[in-house]
């Protein structure tokens, strides 16, 4: 009998971004089959019916497998093209880039999916001189990075997560079920066996839900309300972690009260200036009870006041943050919260005891000794056993960076920032609040004719000084992240790209080059529209965005809209990196990397885009990827700086392989990768483990391996001074000179405020609500990834084609029945689709699951496949701009400029 694989090679699945570790099972160079792979800390051997139907997709019709150019005299979204050589398609892309180099690097745009390669396709666009560079963060879940990491230095998934083995109550908030998929199931289920009690906070209830101790339903975009009525639970029963907030959060610095002073809402400093970090001050002020005066922070023996109102000697009025959150809190009770979340009172009421008393009675010590940023030993480690996870259902709002604000400071009154069965963060966060170690430029002159870009694309600015704006306050970016539109637009905003292209706003572009993201499909808002826009020509004939590539290892619907298409290969056929200076595998106790090297040669004439950008990048002259002979070479040699000893894996540094994180560049390291599983793994000292905002030996350490700069504190930011720097600047004060545009004053200074505060999403306070009752969002399953799947045929016989959820009262009243076409409208079009009668649904909320219909001709599916005759999409009923000032506004966090995705209105009938 043949055996069923003769060969078995380890590498990282890429089926969703989770990056468990697999098998791959091989007979006569063939897969046979994909398993989880034991030995890999990520999964610990297990594996989803994603991970396991890899090898569906290395078999799928849909692949692309040679590069095409479109045919001449076809119209863009025809799909008709022609094959070209890699040596064709490369030369025609190095002439326009070479041109637009030379003349405007902005007139290249450069956005990508969700991919895993960000460090990579940053460092492309920043050496081409380009800033118009983003990858899918904007329109995916921006305000759970930026409220978290504005907040507490650090966020969820990638970044940290909640210690579920030492947790005693857990809280799931809007998480999809797919999300940090087998890891969390891993956690989940060995907490329940623990006896752990777990919380489900959703609209919906499946996946992760259903298996929650208790469900509690709520209305979509409201999470920020129940946050703050929770907070102010705490506040008002006295359950807060008094001394945590006292040492490690800037409740007790004391904040300028004065409504006619420039400083208002500023922190009051003492005179002697701290210069630990030249980018963030420590010598905030206390108001120190023992001696009923000012004192600086930390100063030894203050007791810092955390309430009341005093004067300084110049006579300034001043109040400790906390005083502020609390009076900002008083109002948020649970039946103002109740009426807005539709959550019973009582059910808001027990939920915070529950939690306070959970972290109060429940904590403990561990005999982990540590030493603090003020140079005091502390013998043991604390912990307050209530974690937290929560993901896109929270952030996907427009009024999201508040909520997560809000969350973050819930976790920070129970004192759980990374203490044990808390949160804890994940190499290489913690980081400052906010970061400084990438600084985007903050003006047009930073992009010049074949010049790098002077600063990062992407970054965390931390005043008005900040923004990447010309003189008149107006953006520089095509997407205009980092304006006065969307000032903390962290990750960029791809969802508004298409369209500010094709309008000129703020100029036109020449070459959009789209990695991996279906803009024509399921990642634009109405993508109708963005298929007009895209084919749309200009009073000369020539279409208004000129060239677009897109590189994608499947055909995908936009890759009909393609003038070049440069076929990818899958993540089997490819080297790759999941870098700490992106998005790496990092565990609680220390870094962690992975890679991903082939297991097959690629499909036809499949490069991967990885090669593809190295090879470009040395066409273009860039200066970083010039002396490497491919990717994997250029991952083996690049260095951050030369001479660094920091590149893109940590793992075996060093000409002998035996440094970590920091090191020479060793010629073996792919080889040691491939031969441990495709990961590295370096475990902290315990000491180092826990407190990282305030760990001094943390901090040292930290500083050494470059994860940080400098080793100060990283304060926790109940009040946002960041945050009242913008808005002063919208009321004509403080210390910057810049100001916002006139039509744009008063909404920076109502939304940028230090404290957080709920408003019922922009989307919803346009929307008349008797007209259109419902919110209607959308979710992953957990065999599908994105769009990615639907050209799986193991995969597609589990889903094929998706309905609407609806609650079964809510369908009754409308005369639906389970099963019955119904129409679905909003302000914004109409689909329609089938009705299915859901317990698991709250009554105000239909729901169904994301990108599963597909357009026509797209993915080598047939004319009559489910996909397309039963699946339905969602986004066509939800629009990508909103009316108002200076034409509209994108339909977008206005601070993070987080698209909205979950805020659309709709009402049902039957069809
Ligand atoms: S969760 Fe499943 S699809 Fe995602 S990386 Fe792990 S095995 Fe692959």
């Amino acid at each position: 009998m043949r055996a069923v694989s003769a060969e078995v090679k380890t590498t990282t699945c890429y089926m969703c971004a989770c990056r468990c570790g697999i098998r791959v099972h091989l007979r006569d160079g063939e897969i046979r089959y994909i398993d989880g792979n034991p030995a890999h800390p990520i999964n610990r051997g297990v594996i989803c019916a994603k991970g396991a139907s890899g090898i569906m997709k290395q078999k799928s019709p849909a692949r692309l497998t040679r590069p095409l150019r479109r045919k001449a005299g076809a119209e863009r979204g025809a799909g008709e093209f022609e094959p070209i050589s890699w040596e064709e398609a490369l030369s025609v892309l190095e002439r326009r880039l070479k041109k637009i180099r030379s003349q405007d690097p902005k007139q290249f745009a450069f956005f990508t999916g969700r991919d895993q390669m960000q460090a990579l396709t940053g460092l492309f666009a920043r050496q081409f001189g380009t800033p118009n560079y983003a990858a899918h963060g904007g329109f995916c879940s921006v305000n759970m990075a930026a409220g978290m990491i504005y907040t507490i230095g650090g966020s969820f998934w990638e970044f940290g997560g909640p210690d579920l083995d030492r947790a005693k109550l857990f809280v799931m908030i809007g998480t999809a079920e797919d999300h940090h998929s087998n890891p969390l199931k891993i956690a989940i289920s060995k907490f329940k066996r623990a006896g752990g009690r777990f919380v489900s906070v959703n609209p919906v209830r499946t996946g992760y839900s259903a298996i929650a101790d208790e469900w509690i339903p709520i209305r979509p975009g409201t999470d920020g309300a129940l946050m703050m009525a929770l907070c102010a639970e705490l506040v008002r029963e006295g359950l807060c972690d008094r001394e945590f907030l006292e040492q490690y959060t800037n409740a007790g610095y004391l904040v300028n009260v004065d409504a006619a002073s420039r400083d208002e809402g500023l922190f009051a400093h003492a005179a002697l200036e701290d210069r630990t970090n030249p980018f963030r001050r420590h010598d905030q002020l206390w108001w120190d009870r023992r001696s009923g005066r000012p004192v600086r922070n930390h100063s030894e023996g203050a007791e810092p006041a955390l309430e009341g109102e005093y004067r300084l000697d110049d006579g300034t009025p001043v109040k400790p943050a906390f005083q502020l959150l609390r009076e900002r809190l008083e109002a948020h009770t649970p039946e103002w919260a109740a009426q807005i979340t539709g959550i019973p009172a009582a059910r808001i009421r027990a939920l915070a005891a529950q939690m306070g008393r959970t972290a109060r009675d429940e904590s403990f010590e561990l005999p982990i000794a540590w030493t603090d940023s003020w140079g005091r030993r502390h013998e043991r480690v604390r912990g307050n056993p209530v974690a937290f996870h929560a993901m896109r259902g929270m952030a996907a709002h427009s009024n999201g960076f508040h909520s997560i604000r809000a969350l973050s400071i819930l976790m920070s009154l129970l004192g759980t920032i990374d203490r044990p069965g808390g949160f804890r963060h994940k190499a290489p966060f913690p980081r400052g609040t906010p970061p400084v170690y990438a600084r985007i430029p903050n003006g047009p002159d930073a992009v010049k004719p074949d010049t790098p870009l002077a600063g990062a694309p992407l970054g965390f600015p931390a005043g008005p000084e900040d923004l990447f704006v010309d003189a008149d306050g107006g953006p520089v970016r095509i997407d205009k992240a980092f304006s006065w539109e969307y000032p903390l637009a962290v990750h960029g905003m791809m969802h508004n790209v298409v369209g500010n292209a094709w309008r000129g706003d703020p100029y036109r572009i020449d070459t959009l080059l789209l990695f991996m993201a279906n803009m024509a499909w399921n990642s634009s808002m109405r993508p109708a529209e963005a298929r007009r826009m895209l084919n749309d020509k200009d009073e000369n004939g020539e279409y208004r965005i000129p060239f677009v590539v897109v590189c994608d290892a499947f055909n995908s619907e936009t890759v009909a809209y393609a003038d070049l298409v440069l076929p990818d290969t899958t993540y089997l056929e490819r080297h790759d990196v999941m870098s700490l200076l992106d998005r790496p595998i990092s565990e609680f106790d220390g870094p962690a990397d992975s890679v991903r090297v082939p297991v097959v040669p690629p499909t036809g004439e499949c490069r991967p885009f990885q090669d593809v950008l190295v090879d470009l990048g040395k066409r273009l002259g860039l200066p970083a990827f010039q002396g490497y002979r491919d990717y994997v070479d250029f991952i083996t040699r690049f260095e951050t700086e030369p001479g660094s000893g920091q590149g893109f894996l940590i793992g075996w540094r060093g000409k002998l392989g035996d440094k970590a994180l920091v090191g020479e560049p060793n010629a073996a390291q792919w080889d040691r990768y491939a031969a441990n599983n495709c990961f590295f793994h370096e475990r902290m000292p315990e000491e180092l483990q826990y407190m990282r905002n305030w760990n001094q030996g943390y901090h040292e350490w930290a500083q050494k391996m470059k994860l940080r700069r400098h080793p100060d504190p990283i304060m926790i930011q109940l009040y946002a001074e960041v945050l009242q720097r913008f808005r002063l600047a919208a009321k004509d004060k403080g210390p910057s000179a810049r100001r916002p545009p006139p039509h744009l004053k008063e909404r920076v200074a109502v939304y940028f405020d230090p404290l957080p505060f709920f408003y019922l999403p922009l989307e919803q306070q346009q929307t008349e609500s008797t007209a259109y009752p419902l919110a209607a969002v959308t979710q992953r399953p957990m065999a599908m990834y994105h769009s990615w799947d639907s050209q799986n045929a193991w995969l597609r016989q589990i889903h094929a084609h998706n309905d609407l959820y609806v609650n079964p009262g809510t369908a009754r009243a409308e005369r639906i029945g389970d099963g019955d076409r119904i129409l679905v409208e909003s302000p914004w079009g109409e689909v329609r689709c089938t009705a299915r009668y859901s317990e698991a649904v709250e009554p105000g909320t239909v729901w169904t699951w994301n990108a599963i219909g597909k357009a026509p001709g797209a993915w080598a599916l047939a004319p009559d496949a489910n996909e397309v005759t039963r699946g339905f999409l969602l986004n066509h009923l939800i629009s990508d701009r909103l009316p108002g000032p200076a034409g509209g506004l994108s339909n977008s966090d206005p601070i993070t400029g987080q698209a909205g995705w979950y805020d659309v209105r709709v009402r049902i009938a039957r069809a």
